[in-house]
């Protein structure tokens, strides 16, 4: 090589963006190692991974690219997706993503980097988004409480399936579907049904009354309007199951209840359903936010998460997650759900689509797609051609009989894609996005294949909904969907709530186990090419070339990493992948005549949603202790291993443990495992500090999860969205998910979909792309070794201050670490919530509270933070330290100061009265860097028991207190 092109070639910046990635510089790693009495990364690793399972060659990750470059590759993938115009339906339909909401919700860190909100205080703009979905929910569906998103719209019918059958006690063990629910719905809940032993009986639409009456099942699934398109009134259905004893599950479209009387005004006991065509693009089939209201009595068995009124320390309104003690994280193997990661941040875009618009522009939207569909209809007739239904919303199902192809064929060459319903039959689903050109270019495709002249002028429309079932009650009458309708007062309104949360464009956020790190930029641009978002998830596969192009080779680097034999991407949470995975190793079992191993060993150190996910997939959970080091107890282990020889299905392990720390004795458990028959399940939450060093394959683990929305970059969305993979060894690989209408999604040989679409959430499968493409093989390596300097950093800055819980066997932690915070108790009665809401005054989100060990944090800065913030953090840290050392020594009040009173807000600070034994400068700004740039919590502390006692899921009381104010 010449000179020259020596010279360009350093100066060139491949792989650059690793160093962007990465918080600390070379300078900065070097002066942490040295606090640390450590050489250099590897000694890191060597000191901190056990020996025997170090190292991970990762020969098939690519050579890294550049911001640019990387941008530039995703841009020519989605480019090979063909975007037809889809007019499929089934739940997926083409929506405008209105500008405003695009930009400053979807493609605005302030809304996408945000965490679950736990730390209620500091996520009250989310929350009151979310109650603004909740209240959508309700007032469309006419049920009154709505939870805040589900994952898609057939695992939210599976989900109203189990609570259906914990609401009757499974009395009886049938569940009924109705023929014309969507063939994925039905697909999904036969999965789920499965392993609980349920029956599904499906039946004509015309038969399920009577089917009721003879089979009295716990449950029967209406799908409103069908999935062909056709509106009945399914009241007397509603009554015929509930006659029995059963729970009336509607899944309705939300477009149509605008115009439709809603279920609940019909007696339905639940209604769930998907709110993507509120604005949030189809994506190849996710993610988008589904929803699922109830009746008042089964508000206690809802699953996921519901944003509740309550009231702080002053009095105010104030939200926070409600009734948590339905949740997994508490009830653990007595849950009837798993779900954790939901779907925040398109629940955030679904609400604000309704804001946007209010119910006059929903009217709007859904009369004129209503009319497309009277018109198209006439049309049809006009051609020659039968209609299947006369009474429809906006989908006509024709009868084409042997033009069938040719119509489809002919709808193609023009640029749509039509829904072949079966031989002779083609569906047309209208949506907002077809255009008075559309609409002429389909009567024109009608006309050609019918052989007739037909002009859209002289057509009077046909069918229709049915007058005895349009909808008389009124919705979103709340002030918020009747006041946002100027761009400049929805862009205040989006602004208002975004300052309101902590997210991380404004600090770190360090949560134990939940990975918060950089969502850059570059990764979250292709997100929004409408290459990627406006591909329908049943369109042919051939129109998707750029989208599988991009899973299989995310798929393989995925392998590299877990060191797995194949990878499922369909799973779109950890939770959905905890249970995809549990299913591959029981039909594994089933299939070597094995069937009898039923019993999933989970160490009590487990994240709640192993227990959930076990029992889901017909476990039964029997517990595994931890030693004083918090490790699995091996006697304990190897004794219950004996206990349930044969009977042992599997074991559910995380590593590092929820502990942080590197099990010394992981080989020895995985084999004793393996030797009982039993397969090793590993939950990949913690993937951050393998990565590179390495992995669970190597360890001896038959299938792990991944969260893609924690070590692999796609933001957290305030609660999702996620997606789960799995990774799987050789003899797992033929008992992956697959999928009814995608041969392509798994294997022949696998059991079915544990998600409506074939890839899940394909739409932000681009953000790991990304990520994984910019960084190579050895860039990953290396954000692992700083992922765990980081951690090591932390726990050593404050090892004076807070004791830390567990540590390796020599003396180090992985990527997290544990503060013991339960020793303030006694001395000063300062209790770990206490900390937690003083970190908010300081501008930080608490770390995980509480969580795997009552009255403590956990602490986890990733790879991704510089070395000044985390000393900002620790800074603070040791602030607080001395705050509390003052209460204990009686220097500061026992009730009155400022760790009991956090956090302070402004109104606070500033008024007349200040009576506190502290200064208004010491609750405010207790550090300079704090002053330098303040963030204000909106509210005091929450009080989280006014709010389950006072039960409110809607705006009203906030809008009520608003008014009063005025
Ligand atoms: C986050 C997490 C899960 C659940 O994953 P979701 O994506 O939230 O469903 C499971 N186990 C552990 C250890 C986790 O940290």
């Amino acid at each position: 090589m010449s000179d020259a092109l020596s010279e360009l070639k350093a100066l060139e910046d491949h792989g650059a963006f690793a160093a962007r990635h990465i918080g600390p510089s070379e300078a900065e790693v070097a002066e942490m190692l040295e606090a640390l009495g450590l050489e250099s990364l590897e000694a890191l690793a060597e000191r901190t991974v056990p020996a025997a399972i170090r190292g991970q060659e990762f020969s098939a990750l690519p050579a890294p690219v550049n911001e640019a470059e990387a941008i530039a590759e995703l841009r020519a993938l989605a480019e090979l997706n063909n975007r037809v115009h889809s007019l499929i339906g089934m739940g997926y339909h083409g929506t405008h993503v209105p500008p405003v909401i695009l930009r400053n919700v979807l493609e605005n860190p302030g809304w996408y980097t945000a965490y679950t909100p736990y730390q209620a205080e500091i996520a009250q703009g989310r929350l009151e988004a979310l109650v603004n979905f909740q209240t959508m929910v309700t007032d469309l569906t006419g049920l009154p409480v709505a939870n805040a998103s589900l994952l898609d719209e057939a695992t939210a019918a599976a989900e109203a399936m189990a609570l259906a059958l914990a609401a009757t006690k499974a009395k009886s063990n049938t569940l009924l579907v109705a023929e014309d629910v969507h063939p994925q719905t039905l697909a999904v809940i036969r999965t789920r049904a499965e392993p609980l032993g349920l029956t599904v009986s499906v039946v004509a639409p015309a038969k399920v009354a009577a089917a009721c009456a003879a089979q009295k099942p716990f449950a029967l699934v209406l799908q409103y309007p069908g999935t062909t398109g056709a509106v009945r009134d399914i009241a007397p259905e509603i009554a015929a199951v509930q006659a029995g004893g059963g729970l009336a599950i509607v899944a309705a479209d939300p477009l149509s209840l605008v115009l439709l009387t809603p279920p609940g005004e019909m007696g339905a006991d639940v209604v769930i359903g998907s709110s993507q065509r509120f604005g949030v693009p189809m994506g190849y089939g996710g993610p988008h936010a589904a929803f699922m209201a109830v009746k008042d009595t089964y508000k206690r068995l809802m699953p996921g998460r519901l944003v509740g009124v309550s009231v702080d320390a002053a009095g105010r309104p104030a939200m926070r997650l409600a009734l948590q003690t339905r949740e997994q994280h508490i009830r653990r193997e007595k849950a009837t759900s798993n779900i954790c990661t939901a779907q925040v941040l398109l629940a955030v875009m679904a609400g604000m689509y309704a804001v946007w618009h209010g119910p006059e522009g929903l009217k709007r939207i859904a009369r004129r797609v209503a009319l497309q569909a009277r018109l198209l209809a006439a049309a049809a007739r006009a051609a020659g051609f039968t209609l299947r239904h006369d009474a429809f919303f906006d989908t006509v199902a024709i009868e084409a009989g042997d033009k069938a192809e040719a119509l489809m064929h002919a709808a193609l060459a023009a640029g749509f894609n039509l829904r072949r319903l079966d031989a002779s039959g083609v569906g047309i689903a209208l949506d907002e996005t077809v255009s008075r050109a559309d609409l002429d270019t389909l009567v024109a495709v009608l006309a050609e294949v019918g052989r007739a002249k037909l002009a859209l002028a002289s057509l009077a429309p046909a069918g229709g909904l049915p007058a005895a079932l349009e909808r008389k009650s009124a919705f979103l009458t709340a002030g918020v969907f009747n006041s946002h309708h100027a761009e400049h007062s929805m862009l205040r309104y989006l602004k208002v709530l975004e300052d309101k949360d902590v997210a991380l464009n404004r600090s770190m956020i360090p949560l134990g186990s939940c990975t918060m790190k950089l969502n850059a930029t570059a990764e979250m641009i292709p997100v929004t090419f409408p290459g990627f978002g406006e591909i329908h998830p049943f369109a042919p596969v051939d129109q998707a070339a750029g989208y599988l192009a991009l899973i299989r080779r995310l798929e393989g680097w995925l392998a590299a990493i877990t060191g797995f034999a194949a990878v499922s991407l369909q799973p779109n949470a950890g939770s959905q992948g905890e249970y995809a995975g549990l299913l591959a190793i029981r039909a594994f079992h089933q299939a070597r005549g094995q069937g009898q191993r039923d019993i999933c060993l989970i160490p009590s150190s487990a994240h709640g949603t192993n227990p959930a996910s076990a029992v889901m997939a017909g476990m039964r959970v029997v517990v595994v202790g931890c030693d004083r080091d918090g490790n699995v107890d091996l006697p304990d282990l190897e004794a219950k291993i004996a206990q349930h020889a044969g009977k042992l299905s599997a074991l559910m392990i995380t590593y590092p443990s929820t502990h942080g720390v590197f099990e010394e004795e992981i080989i020895r458990i995985c084999e004793a495992v393996h030797e009982a028959g039993g397969q090793v399940y590993m939950d990949g939450a913690n993937m951050n500090a393998q990565v590179g060093l390495t992995a669970p394959g190597r360890i001896g683990a038959d299938v792990c999860h991944l969260n893609l929305h924690k070590t692999f970059c796609i933001p957290h969305g305030g609660g999702g969205p996620g997606v789960g993979p799995i990774g799987v060894a050789s003899h797992l690989a033929p008992h992956l998910p697959n999928h009814p209408l995608l041969k392509e999604a798994g294997p022949a040989t696998g059991y079915g979909p544990v998600s409506a679409a074939p890839f899940g959430s394909a739409s932000i499968l681009p953000i790991s792309y990304a990520y994984i493409r910019m960084m190579g093989g050895a860039a990953l390596k290396r954000a692992t070794q700083v992922a765990i300097l980081n951690a090591n950093y932390i726990a050593k800055r404050l090892e004076g201050h807070f004791p830390v819980l567990y540590k390796g066997a020599r003396g180090m932690v992985a990527h997290e670490c544990i503060l013991d915070c339960r020793g303030f108790q006694q001395g000063g009665g300062v209790l770990v919530e206490d900390i937690a809401k003083r970190l908010q005054d300081y501008g930080f989100h608490a770390p995980t509270m509480s969580w795997p060990v009552a009255g403590t944090l956990m602490v986890e800065p990733t790879e991704s933070e510089p070395k000044a913030e985390l000393d900002r953090f620790c800074d603070a840290m040791i602030a607080i330290r001395g705050e509390i050392r003052a209460v204990e020594q009686g220097r500061m009040d026992k009730a009155d100061n400022p760790l009991k009173n956090a956090p302070h807000t402004a109104a606070e600070v500033t008024a007349e009265d200040w009576t506190h034994p502290y200064s208004r400068a010491d609750a405010a700004f207790p550090l300079p860097f704090v002053a330098a740039h303040k963030y204000w919590p909106p509210v005091k502390r929450v009080d989280n028991v006014y709010g389950d006692r006072n039960l409110v899921c809607t705006c009203a009381p906030l809008e009520d207190y608003a008014q009063a104010a005025e």
